[in-house]
């Protein structure tokens, strides 16, 4: 006998291909007699099911292609017997025998028979009752057996009730989310009152093994049955809702591509029919071009073809296009190859120098001879690193600016101060939201050109914290040897700095690190002096403001007088900044006029400052009005230049403490201790007796209490001051004075003595007292300055106190202190 259909007998397992296998339309299901709910002895044809169980009652059709089963078939259907099915242990088995076959089955009835062309038979089936086989009577022509035909209590108890409940409520579940169930299918088992069937109904939907079906076949009792199910029932509704998830994930972001896609096409179709290309793939094309273009070397241009790559292959709504298309804006906007042609001629750049600005030789002589060398040695030559050092308004900026136009460059500025973090100037890497290049990279830009003059302002403001070292990165930018291939976090790929013309600006030398100062050629641009600023005023400063407010015409007359004036009285500074501002304020008062159609300013008298300016703001001299009791003029080197700083020291009855105030720093506070233990030590030449010092009370005190002040170059002035207090000398109100003191009276050198003695002339003071040693640097010392100050060069305390102090005032019983001054009279001087 052979078999030679692939299907096998048992296709169309779960019968779903039958509209609605579950009501019955061609057999009517006839439920038991209730005298015939025992159990039958029957006798009937087998067939053999290769991969399925038919359950009791279920309706199927068959397809039968073995020739003992279809002969099995034919003797049921003529003879009217039932047709007992039974399952195979193993579907491949073609020749079965007993042992090949479960042991428990159904009873069929047979419905419809159909021949097939291919020789096979279709059968539409219904299962009777669960039959187990007694006796296999024969095995050929086809498989006969007795079996017994096992009723199946119907009653409900309590417990199959509740049972039974559950199950129906899983099913429901079940039924809602298997897609392949038929939706009624609830409705049916929820009708059916007999639990077995309840349970071999449920078990027919389930996704299980021919060997998990043949289980619940042989699980007799039907509240077992219905038991047994409801844990597969279970399980199986588990895995459901699992699909369920996943299946309707899947479904969302198929929707949504679905939709993106649908738009896009749709916007395509619409930028089509107006005749607009998509401005994406024209973007792209854009930017290929733009990066062709733009002359990047080797490793920038791989660079930026790769991302440029990333982003054609992206949606245009893309997150990360936003992100690489401004990359790729700073590539193609930086300057890489763009240069401008220097201006070499000497005599030129002179002549401009020398046009914008009055002195400053040390820095034009720089340049000049910076032009020489590049002329004779073009290609060697690296672009030096001037640092430029001085007080605000001498100038730093300006000539800078004037360099770059003298040498035909373009110029760009960048300010460091309060620079705390590396990354303002070496960029924040790529992978952070909304990074962009740093300082450096983003003025380069700005340049438009790979040679600019670079002016980095405020250097010595550079601050550094847990943040990184920005001079360790502005190191890199500044050493010729690094700076050919500086890495900018953002760029990732080097950039050529090299032929950039750097120039910093710092107001004073002290804060900027040693390593930094290493790099640059510092060019000091000290204070002017009053003659210096009525110059620079005549020269380039009335003359740029008439010009600037229109008012060639009828330009204002400044006399001398007026200027010296106006810088005495209105502008107290190192530089000429102020004194520019006040000259355009006058100008602008100038050029309303001229507007109002009044009588043009001529001449600038000096009783009309008043009016266009307000009242002086310097006329408070700082120097005191009368000689007086402990009250010394030192001189203080500040960012503004050198300055005027008093030091106040009263006495009062108490048990010898000191205070110190006016925001003093360590350096300042220790120096004041020495002046204090030096005034001590010399009691007895002093003429206090020896326990003056635990009587009273010390309290010295630096104004302007806001501003800190530190540094020991106030030694003397602090031991002067207190030695004033001591012996009751007043102080020569037109002294002052700068040096460390030593516990032994020694004065040491100081730094800054040049802008000291500038700003000791600005004010109008005729002696001044500089430790000896600080002689060399009388030298840069404007020769003006030198001429109208008695310099007095000290190297002990000896010489400040024979300089500074009057003799001392004879003491009147009971007389008040004036201000400024606490006479010791609670202290016999004797
Ligand atoms: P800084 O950068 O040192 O603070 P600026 O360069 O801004 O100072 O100078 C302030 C103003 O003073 C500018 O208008 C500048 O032209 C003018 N100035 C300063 N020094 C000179 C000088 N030596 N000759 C001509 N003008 C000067």
């Amino acid at each position: 006998m052979t078999w030679n259909n692939d299907w096998g007998d048992g296709l169309f397992q779960m019968g779903w291909t039958n509209p609605n296998p579950f009501l019955f339309s061609e057999f009517e299901f006839e439920p038991d007699e209730p005298g015939e709910q025992i159990d039958k002895v029957i006798e009937g044809p087998l067939m053999p099911l290769r991969d399925m169980v038919f359950y009791p009652r279920m309706v199927s059709p068959l397809i039968i292609g073995r020739d003992r089963s279809i002969e099995a078939v034919e003797v049921a259907l003529e003879q009217d017997e039932p047709l007992i099915a039974v399952a195979q242990r193993d579907p491949g088995v073609d020749d079965v025998g007993p042992e090949d076959l479960y042991t428990l089955g159904a009873d069929l009835i047979i419905g419809r028979m159909l021949h097939m062309p291919d020789g096979s038979v279709s059968i539409l089936a219904q299962g009777g009752r669960r039959a187990q086989i007694l006796e296999y009577l024969q095995l050929e022509p086809y498989i006969r057996v007795r079996a017994l035909s096992i009723a199946e209590p119907t009653a409900r108890t309590r417990q199959t009730e509740a049972l039974a409940r559950a199950v129906l409520a899983l099913f429901e579940k079940a039924v809602q989310l298997n897609r392949s169930l038929p939706e009624d299918l609830y409705i049916f088992a929820m009708n059916i009152r007999d639990p077995g069937w309840l349970a071999d109904l449920v078990a027919q939907t389930l996704t299980l093994e021919t060997a998990q079906r043949q289980e619940v076949l042989e699980v007799l009792d039907p509240t077992a049955r219905l038991q047994h199910i409801s844990v597969l029932l279970a399980k199986e509704l588990d895995v459901l809702e699992l699909e369920d998830k996943i299946h309707s994930a899947v479904q969302q972001e198929l929707d949504r591509n679905q939709r993106e896609y649908f738009l896009r096409e749709q916007m395509k179709a619409i930028q089509t029919e107006l005749g607009e290309t998509d401005s994406f793939t024209q973007e792209v094309s854009e930017l290929r071009e733009k990066i062709a273009q733009v002359g990047l070397p080797e490793e920038a241009l791989k660079q930026a073809e790769r991302e440029i790559e990333r982003m054609a292959a992206m949606p245009s709504l893309a997150p990360e296009v936003g992100v690489i298309r401004t990359y790729l804006d700073w590539m193609v906007s930086l300057p890489w190859q763009k240069q401008t042609e220097d201006n070499l001629e000497l005599a030129h750049v002179e002549k401009v120098l020398e046009s914008r600005h009055y002195g400053l030789p040390k820095a034009k002589e720089r340049i000049l001879e910076y032009i020489a060398v590049k002329k004779l040695a073009p290609d060697k030559m690296r672009s030096p690193i001037l640092c430029f050092v001085g007080p605000p308004g001498t100038g730093k900026t300006s000539l800078g600016k004037s360099i770059a136009e003298a040498l035909g460059r373009n110029f760009v500025r960048v300010s460091l101060g309060g620079v705390r973090d590396e990354a303002e100037i070496r960029g924040h890497r790529r992978t952070y939201i909304g990074a962009m290049p740093g300082r450096v990279i983003q003025t380069m830009r700005r340049a438009e050109s790979i040679n600019p003059v670079f002016m980095l302002d405020e250097v010595d403001k550079l601050g550094s914290d847990f943040r990184g070292d920005p001079s360790a990165a502005l190191l890199e930018v500044l050493d010729p040897e690094q700076n050919a291939a500086f890495s900018d976090h953002y760029m990732e790929v080097a950039y050529d700095l090299s032929k950039v013309f750097f120039i910093t600006t710092a107001n004073i030398l002290d804060p900027i690190p040693p390593a930094l100062q290493d790099r640059m050629e510092v060019i000091e641009f000290p204070s002017y002096t009053e003659e210096e600023k009525l110059e620079i005023a005549h020269r380039f400063l009335i003359p740029r403001q008439v010009e600037e407010h229109g008012l060639e015409k009828h330009p204002p007359h400044f006399s001398t007088d007026v200027l010296k004036r106006m810088i005495r009285e209105y502008t107290y500074e190192a530089g000429v900044r102020n004194l520019e501002r006040e000259i355009a304020s006058i100008c602008r008062k100038a050029a309303r006029r001229l507007a109002e159609h009044k009588k043009p300013l001529k001449r600038i008298k000096e009783p009309m400052l008043p009016r266009f300016l307000g009242p002086p703001h310097y006329l408070h001299n700082k120097l005191e009005q009368e000689d007086v009791v402990g009250t010394v003029m030192g001189l203080a080197w500040t960012e503004g230049g050198g300055d005027l700083m008093a030091t106040e020291v009263v006495l009062m009855p108490g048990k010898g403490n000191l205070t110190l105030t006016g925001q003093l720093g360590d350096v300042m506070q220790e120096s004041a201790q020495a002046a204090l233990s030096y005034a001590r030590s010399r009691s007895d030449d002093l003429g206090l007796e020896d326990d003056f010092f635990d009587k009273v009370d010390i309290h010295i005190h630096l104004p302007e209490g806001a501003i800190r002040k530190d540094g020991p170059s106030g030694g003397i002035t602090m031991a002067t001051a207190l030695i004033s207090a001591l012996t009751n000398a007043p102080v020569r109100r037109d002294v002052s004075m700068t040096g460390e003191i030593t516990l032994r009276g020694r004065v040491l050198a100081i730094g800054g003595l040049k802008e000291k003695l500038l700003a000791a002339h600005r004010a109008g003071i005729k002696t001044v007292i500089v430790p000896k040693e600080n002689e060399p640097d009388l030298v840069e010392v404007p020769r003006k300055v030198l001429r109208d100050l008695n310099v007095v060069q000290v190297s002990h305390m000896d010489e400040v106190l024979n300089t500074a102090l009057l003799p001392p005032l004879e003491e009147e019983e009971g007389e008040e202190g004036d201000e400024g001054h606490v006479s010791n009279t609670t202290v016999p001087a004797e």
